[in-house]
């Protein structure tokens, strides 16, 4: 980058980067497309991120006895949450640099008991998952991913509908000639949850096979299908985790090519960079750098693999542990307060066509690159995690070193609505926490909208921080 102009203009600042940035950045969004297109769930995401750094050397923690400066190794958790670290040069009992994000997305859920029929077509009972504007997701070709457990303990994998050959499911709507009575409702309240079934077939079973007392044919026939592509029955069903997703691979957008549309930005689009920040360090960084992506977030961070789990703290002490076998309990809590955080999560670009969600000197413009959000939250601050000045300072001072361009902000106007991140779950342990990510458009929708240069400038963010 040329000398970077601060973070009150907020100007498109794509004109400043070199060319050398400019090639880094198409390289860098050129990945990250082939990663997106794959980490369509949480399950998917974790497998991905393992793959990549395994490539890279990084070793399951339990594997390890001991650790010295410069091991790389991560920590799984149920096959969702993931940490990853690359030990620092001082020990991990004076602190971590953590970039901490989340893998799961808005989503529509398949119900435990999902199988039923109704006007003789057959379809899944859904439940959708996180916040969602229900009006988007409907009449959208879906893929369905997930798996399904047997009492054996054996696992069936799913993945139907972005292969070109594969089919694609829909929740259906009325037509517009007709939609008289729908469209008077109140836009959240037109679609009914409990409605937004999911076709999945319309042919009964096969003459042969009939039986005229069996009532629901064209569901047996679905579940015969299943039986015998994928070995499962309905019972099944009930010990699986399966989940609807937008079908079809992220894309370039604009003539330009300058921004990415894609299912998951949201917040696969900061676990990216953060992954990749940490695969990019140093040999041996100055502390211990540490990414976490974990789960549940959309629905509050609850679970075992939501970021309101042990699990960060555990692992911390699964660390300090081989570092040091005699450091107790109190080890782990001074390491937890002189830890640090960029809680890498997608932020709200402000949008020309929506001015009435704008706070006009405090939000993310596009092309201005990632964005930190002091607090979030609503009415008030209400629910956030609002970071100290000295905190902010000291960013400030790493992104100034490396020209990284970056952006000040909130979520949104007040009182106009409000939202929250992981930031409060680990504020909880004294550690310093600030929001920082890539400001989106569509946030939540099938296809969510970012800029590339936004993306690769989080990137850097990311790396700074956990290089100082
Ligand atoms: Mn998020
Ligand atoms: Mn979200």
């Amino acid at each position: 980058m040329e000398k970077v102009k601060g973070v009150l203009k907020r100007e498109n600042a794509f004109r400043e980067m070199t060319e050398a940035d400019t090639l880094a950045c198409e390289a860098y969004a050129k990945d990250y497309l082939g990663y997106l297109g794959i980490a369509k769930t949480e399950r998917r995401a974790y497998d991905e991120a393992v793959r990549r750094i395994e490539a890279l050397g990084f070793k399951e923690l339990s594997t390890m006895a001991t650790l010295k400066p410069g091991d790389k190794v991560y920590r799984g958790y149920h096959g969702k949450t993931l940490m990853a670290v690359v030990i620092g040069e001082k020990p991990v009992a004076e602190g971590i640099n953590v970039i901490g994000g989340h893998t799961d997305a808005p989503r529509i859920d398949i119900k435990p008991v999902p199988v039923c029929e109704k006007g003789g077509l057959a379809y899944f009972d859904t439940h959708y998952y996180g916040g969602i504007k229900k009006f988007q997701w409907v009449t959208h070709p879906l893929a369905l991913y997930g798996v399904v457990v047997k009492p054996d303990g054996s696992k069936v994998e799913i993945a139907i509908g972005d292969q070109p050959e594969d089919p694609v499911f829909q929740i259906t709507d009325v037509l517009p000639h007709f939609g008289g009575e729908q469209s008077a409702k109140k836009l959240g309240e037109a679609f009914d949850p409990e409605d937004m079934d999911i076709l999945v077939g319309s042919l009964p079973v096969a003459k042969n096979e009939d039986d005229e007392d069996i009532k629901d044919k064209v569901k047996l026939n679905i579940l015969r299908i299943l039986e015998k592509t994928y070995g499962i029955t309905e019972e099944d069903l009930v010990s699986a985790e399966l989940e609807l997703v937008p079908a079809g691979m992220p894309r370039e957008l604009g003539l330009d090519r300058s921004m990415i549309a894609g299912y998951g930005h949201d917040d696969r689009v900061c676990a990216y960079a953060g992954l990749r920040a940490l695969m990019d360090l140093p040999a041996v960084p100055p502390r211990t750098g540490m990414v976490l992506l974990c789960d549940k977030e959309e629905i509050g961070s609850v679970g075992a693999t939501g970021m309101d789990s042990t699990f960060f703290e555990n692992s911390v002490a699964e660390l300090i542990a081989r570092q040091d076998p005699t450091a107790g309990d109190i080890a782990v809590r001074r390491a937890l307060e002189a830890s640090r955080m960029l809680s890498a999560d997608v932020c709200a670009a402000s949008d020309p066509h929506f001015p009435s969600a704008d706070s006009p000197n405090n939000m993310a413009k596009m092309n201005a690159g990632g964005c930190m959000i002091k607090y979030t939250g609503a009415r008030g601050k209400g629910g956030a995690s609002d970071a100290r000045a000295e905190f902010i300072a000291d960013l400030r001072r790493i992104f100034a070193a490396k020209n990284v361009v970056w952006q000040a902000g909130e979520l949104g106007r007040c009182e106009k609505g409000g939202g929250g991140t992981i930031a409060l779950y680990m504020a909880r342990y004294g550690m310093d926490v600030i929001d920082f990510g890539v400001p989106l458009f569509n946030m939540h929708a099938p296809w969510e909208t970012a800029t590339k240069f936004d993306c690769y400038m989080t990137y850097r963010a990311y790396k700074a921080f956990l290089e100082d």
